[in-house]
């Protein structure tokens, strides 16, 4: 698949524990969860791409143990 923030090969995986949510794993932007009400969004909106990845920045930071989140209340919209 192709990352959702800057269009890069990226891996994807479903993830297990949590459903509806999407892995990403971007060489360039990291780790992160991308729910799914906002990949439907998604289908229609484009991400600001700099400051997502700046506020994805500020969640790793906060919370280093948690992997970052790109859910409706995170979701920084161009
Ligand atoms: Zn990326």
């Amino acid at each position: 698949m192709n990352c959702y923030l800057c269009g890069l090969q990226a891996q994807a995986q479903q993830s297990g524990e949590d459903q509806g949510t999407e892995l990403v794993d971007c060489s360039d932007c990291g780790t992160y969860r991308i729910s799914s009400s906002v990949l439907k969004m998604l289908a229609s909106r484009t991400f600001n791409y700099p400051k997502m990845r700046d506020d994805l920045h500020r969640q790793r930071q906060f919370n280093a143990t948690s992997v970052a989140e790109i859910n409706t209340q995170t979701a920084i919209w161009a």
